[in-house]
């Protein structure tokens, strides 16, 4: 037995499934889950001392690359000044005038701990503010385990939403409407039966919870043209592509602007942090200024602003996303390259630092549909033997990949020829 095994074991007495996030169980590839012990720069150490090229980064923070020492030395000082106190610090007005800097829509932020309390904060005050209760989001997209967000279309695009998960009231999920990512037709379709009725609409920008799909031009620019039409916040859930697709998000990369902004991933640096913003008119109807409530006991925590701000200033250095694109689409084109030289049906994509490959024949992927017509069974090989080759590949054919600022070339050049080796074997 490995070390790993032998963990899961006793993990799974104690922890639901052994894991503290249901993704990290392995159970979209089969198979016991890696247990780490240390990571630095491009790689993760198991407990078997095995090395591993990480295309994970612990789910989006680790821009840097693992225990960066800029990070490492900001913590071990806030360390010694206190580890939190409950109350307003300098850091968190630093924090929140680069996040403003950065993503020039956002106008005030709410620090919060976790992606999922942004877009549940994101999407309470957006009724708060219009005084509408029903919420629009698009099938595929992944906004956290927030109970509106947490909702399936119905049978038809115009039915009520059905809840994803037992524990959400069907009164609740019939408030989320849920429509086709990609499909401008079928949001004008719905606005102009209920438009005047709508809160907000809720989108990844590039949608990064089933596999990788870029907007296709024209959907958020449509997005932003119903929502002005209807008095209607637009969402931009960037907790994924925050300071990640291209220092400004998606939104600087596609040049649309939402009302409301939520982040997360990146913002923390690999602690826990999240956080909400926009427009002004819109943030001051949260408290203290306004009536929507929100709060947060460890909200603005010094440890958390310490590690975040030492990102968000560390890739804010001239070059970084361009770089970091490149090492992007080494990766992407390699891979294709690997499927082709074996003649397995591949399409890849990417914005910026997250890429995304599909087991298809379709020559790109721009819908649900699409996605869930791959070939898992494939993915779930090419996994297991990337996995052996010592490359830590997203355990989910339907999560995007993120690359990091410490791969080096020869890192890339070790993940093409696994997946040479791999897809030879497919
Ligand atoms: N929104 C998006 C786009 C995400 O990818 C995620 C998490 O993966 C979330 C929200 C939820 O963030 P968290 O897991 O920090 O609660």
């Amino acid at each position: 037995m490995t070390h790993s095994e032998t963990l899961f074991e006793e993990a799974q007495k104690y922890i639901p499934g052994g894991v503290n996030s249901p993704v990290r169980a392995f159970r979209g590839v089969g198979g016991t889950p890696v247990f780490f012990k240390h990571a630095e720069g491009a790689y993760l150490y198991d407990e078997d001392d095995r090395r591993y090229i990480d295309y994970i980064g612990s789910w989006g923070p680790m821009i840097l690359g693992h225990s960066d020492p800029r990070i490492k030395h900001a913590l071990h000082a806030q360390v010694d000044l206190g580890i939190g106190y409950g109350a307003p610090t300098s850091l968190e007005t630093e924090m929140a005038k680069k996040v403003c800097e950065l993503v020039p829509s956002i106008d005030l932020v709410r620090m919060v701990n976790s992606g999922t309390e942004a877009t549940m904060s994101a999407v309470r005050l957006a009724r708060g503010y219009t005084g509408r209760d029903k919420i629009v989001k698009f099938e595929g997209c992944y906004h956290g385990h927030v109970d509106s967000l947490l909702v399936k279309a119905g049978s038809g695009a115009l039915t009520l939403g059905q809840p994803n998960s037992p524990g959400i009231p069907a009164s609740l999920a019939e408030l989320t409407l849920t429509l086709n990512f990609n499909d401008i037709d079928s949001v004008r379709e719905t606005f102009a039966k209920m438009g005047d009725e709508i809160a907000a609409i809720i989108v990844e920008p590039v949608a990064g919870n089933m596999n990788c799909i870029p907007p296709v031009p024209g959907f958020l620019e449509g997005l932003r043209e119903v929502c002005d039409e209807h008095g209607t916040v637009l969402i931009f859930d960037e907790v994924m592509t925050g300071f990640r697709v291209s220092l400004g998000g998606a939104q600087g990369l596609y040049g649309v602007t939402p009302d409301l902004t939520a982040l997360g991933k990146v913002i923390g640096g690999g602690l826990p942090v999240g956080a909400f913003g926009g427009k002004r008119e819109i943030m001051e109807h949260i408290s203290p200024l306004g009536p929507v409530y929100q709060a947060g006991t460890l909200s603005g925590n010094p440890l958390a602003m310490c590690a975040g701000l030492t990102t968000l200033n560390a890739i804010s250095e001239p070059g970084f996303h361009d770089r970091l694109t490149e090492k992007t689409v080494a990766v992407r084109d390699g891979i294709k390259a690997a499927a082709d030289a074996a003649g397995i049906p591949l399409a890849v994509q990417s914005a910026g630092a997250m890429f995304g490959f599909f087991f298809t024949t379709e020559e790109s992927v721009t819908r649900f549909d699409q996605v869930m017509a791959c070939d898992v069974e494939r993915f779930k090989k090419f996994f297991q033997g990337m996995l052996k080759e010592g490359v830590y590949l997203a355990p989910s054919a339907f999560e995007a990949g993120f690359t990091t600022a410490a791969l080096s070339d020869a890192d890339i050049e070790h993940t093409i020829n696994a997946a040479h080796k791999v897809m030879a074997t497919l």
